[in-house]
């Protein structure tokens, strides 16, 4: 089948410049249209009349009567913003014009030569194979894209189940913990001693499922629950942490340090939650005779660096990674109470903000949590 020619737009008010290019691309066999403007008006004139079938290409003068060539690319900053691949003419050959036409949209530059225009259709084709290279290229990026925005509303859609479904279990929950209270009120001594023992079975079971519907919730919160940006004092948070957790390090005997600590535009309430979680696992798969807690925070240009250390049981190496994932425990002994979410929701706070985190650890060494947060300033 017989190939249709391709349309070629030139702009050229000189006629004998118009006349070489025609016959550059000429010949009986020519797979090439040109059409022949002689000014920037009537080109813009023609684009518009023939929108619906634009030209392969336009080849245009620099200096025309009524503007210059790069006119046709109305301000574009690269050739996918002025759609068409243009090439420009110049009777001079300039580095400065050539970078101009370069950065406004422009494909190439050839200078109006006798023997430069007779190389133009070589430099049709090569723009023409880079321009399909263009197309490809932003194709595959729309694509892209595409995938990302639908990757985020199908994650959306996921945190949108995980939170109803979270609120809407805590209704029956509840009235299932209230049954539970009267009937070891009330019944508790028409039960033997076997049916009390059941009846606290679900006792306990029912409130350990409570907590992990808690956890859920707090999850599925993080990074839709934006919470406003502040300048947060990290000594000072510590001390509020210190304060909430005394219990804690009370009965632990334990305690909590820091050196100085920065002071980060951050989201408060997730960073309290990170670091309660963080310390608190820190004093609980402790078995030391005092347990430390160890807060350290290092600024740097892009980063902030922090790490909390404990002188606890510590990991062994093949679960540093698999203790971050949803109610992944490892140590289950009755001794570590827990649902196994906090470092889950402590991963989705860092990488919401923006940061890393990862566990340095061997097994009767303790363990340091060390973190990363972007530094904006
Ligand atoms: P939880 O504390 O509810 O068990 P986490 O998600 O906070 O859940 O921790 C997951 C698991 O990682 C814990 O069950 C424990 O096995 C391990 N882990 C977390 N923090 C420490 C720590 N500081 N030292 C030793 N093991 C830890």
């Amino acid at each position: 089948m017989e190939e249709a020619s391709k349309t070629i737009l030139l702009i050229e008010d000189e006629e004998a410049h118009a006349e070489l290019v025609r016959r550059a691309f000429g010949g009986t066999d020519s797979k090439w249209e040109i059409h022949h403007v002689v000014n920037i008006n009537e080109a813009l004139k023609w684009l518009e009349e023939n929108e619906s079938k634009p030209p392969f290409l336009i080849i245009s003068d620099y200096l025309l009567p009524d503007g210059t060539g790069l006119d046709i690319a109305k301000g574009a900053t690269s050739p996918e913003e002025v759609g068409i691949p243009l090439i420009i003419l110049t009777a001079f050959g300039s580095e400065q014009l050539a970078v101009r036409s370069l950065k406004s949209g422009a494909m190439d530059y050839v200078v109006k030569s006798a023997e430069e225009l007779q190389e133009l259709p070589w430099t049709a084709e090569r723009v023409l194979r880079e321009w399909e290279h263009i197309k490809e290229r932003r194709r595959v990026e729309k694509e892209l894209e595409r995938y990302v925005r639908e990757l985020e509303r199908a994650n959306r859609d996921l945190e949108d189940f995980t939170s109803t479904i979270s609120h809407d279990l805590q209704a029956p929950l509840r009235s299932i913990q209230a049954f539970i209270f009267l009937l070891m009120e009330d019944y508790a001594t028409l039960l033997d001693e076997t049916g009390r023992e059941y009846l606290n079975k679900v006792k306990e079971g029912v409130e350990r499922m409570s907590v992990q519907i808690e956890d859920l919730l707090t999850l599925s919160r993080v990074g839709r629950k934006f919470t406003e940006v502040e300048t947060v004092d990290l000594n000072e948070l510590l001390e509020e942490i210190k304060t909430d957790l005394s219990a804690r390090i009370e009965e632990r005997g334990g305690e909590v340090v820091a050196g100085k600590l920065p002071t980060v535009s951050t989201q408060r309430v997730w960073m309290k939650e990170l670091f309660m979680n963080l310390i608190d696992n820190g004093l609980k798969f402790n078995r030391s005779d005092k347990p430390k807690v160890e807060i350290s925070g290092k600024e740097s240009d892009k980063n902030y660096l922090f790490r909390v250390k404990d002188n606890g049981i510590g990991i062994e190496e093949g679960h540093l990674d698999r203790i971050f994932n949803l109610f992944e425990r490892v140590h289950t002994s009755s001794e570590y109470e827990g649902t196994g979410a906090g470092l889950a929701i402590c991963k989705k706070i860092v990488e919401e903000l923006g940061g890393d985190i990862w566990v340095e650890s061997k097994p009767g060494e303790g363990s340091t949590f060390c973190f990363t947060l972007p530094n904006y300033r």
